[in-house]
């Protein structure tokens, strides 16, 4: 742990970092352009599936899993770090705000390697504020097709009353797939595949079995309810099902990252598994009586979860809608 601190600081103060290529002027600019206002990055509500996604001015702050991993938290939603002989991988990118910022501190693991790839776990903006600054240096981007669509499109969040602009051409994900594949970083594979309509329908996993650490992305979530932003794809009745496949890729060791907050545990996603298979019955009880998203919440039908995760009141107007758009699959509502 101390070396790998001690290296990063020494590359920062030998220059290193500074003639790493990923800090271009385009990164500069897009950071301080003023126009440059689309997605509103400084916004931490920005993400509109993340909520709570961390504060502007949160420091950044790395974390060594092994000699080869670093967790970088701060920036937005968790980066993950591989470092590998011939270069170097970022499992999401945090926020564009925050990009050059990250990407000095990736630098200072490079040793004179470079950054071959990003992966994009999903398409928010919490994950894919590193896209321009890498696609501009000719790593390629990750993404499950799907998030490379709404990437490339503007897209209106509705119940955000928002609009995110669509990504330039050279922000956009270069290697897409549907169901899942794999590529070796050193002694590391990484498999990597779809979660489905989950909490959007492009969310991938990232698992790397000889580390046993598994990148849930926002599927999983720290303290609060999970989002399924039902206008990218996603619901709860996919989010249940895409908890329970982590599970099953998991076991009691294995380090699960979680789109924002600390690493977690299979017992997390236990516990998240256990509360959303309770709302996903719950909630399809109450709409066959005729509820809608505020009766539901009146009912206090999330009451005996609150406590550990928090407001309900998004979770239970976003899951509602939802719920509508795959009702037939719930049976005896419509
Ligand atoms: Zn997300």
């Amino acid at each position: 742990m101390a070396r790998n601190r001690r290296q990063f600081i020494q590359l920062v103060l030998s220059g290193a970092a500074a003639s790493w290529p990923a800090l271009t002027s385009a990164q500069v600019r897009l950071k301080a352009d003023p126009t440059n206002t689309t997605a509103d990055p400084a916004n931490p509500k920005a993400d509109p599936t993340n909520p709570t996604a961390d504060a502007a001015n949160t420091a950044l702050t790395a974390t060594p899993l092994n000699d080869h991993l670093q967790l970088i938290s701060g920036a937005g939603g968790n980066v993950l770090v591989v470092a590998g002989p011939d270069g170097l991988v970022m499992i999401n990118g945090g926020r564009s705000d925050r990009s050059t910022e990250l990407l000095k501190m990736v630098s200072g693991y490079a040793g004179g390697r470079r950054l071959t790839t990003i992966f994009n776990t999903d398409w928010c903006a919490d994950h894919t504020g590193s896209n321009e600054a890498v696609g501009a240096i000719g790593a390629q981007i990750v993404a499950h097709e799907h998030t490379k669509q709404y990437l490339a499109n503007d897209q209106f969040v509705e119940w955000q009353k928002r609009t995110y602009k669509a990504k330039p051409p050279a922000a956009r994900p270069t290697k897409t797939f549907y169901t899942k594949a794999s590529m070796t970083v050193g002694s590391e594979r990484l498999d990597y595949g779809h979660l489905g309509q989950a909490h959007t329908d492009g969310d991938i996993f990232v698992f790397l079995p000889a580390s046993n650490v598994l990148v849930a992305g926002d599927v999983l979530t720290v303290g609060t309810y999970p989002i399924a932003d039902y206008t990218t794809g996603g619901w709860l009745g996919g989010m249940v099902t895409a908890t329970k496949t982590l599970i099953d890729m998991s076991n009691a060791d294995t380090r699960i990252i979680p789109g924002t907050g600390p690493v977690q545990t299979r017992a997390d996603l236990q516990s998240q598994y256990d509360m959303l298979n309770t709302m996903r019955d719950r909630f399809a009880k109450m709409m066959r009586q005729g509820m809608g998203a505020s009766d539901m919440l009146a009912a206090g039908a999330t009451k005996d979860f609150d406590e550990k995760w928090g407001d309900p009141k998004l979770f239970v107007s976003v899951t509602y809608r939802g719920m509508w758009l795959h009702a037939r699959e719930l049976g005896g509502i419509v």
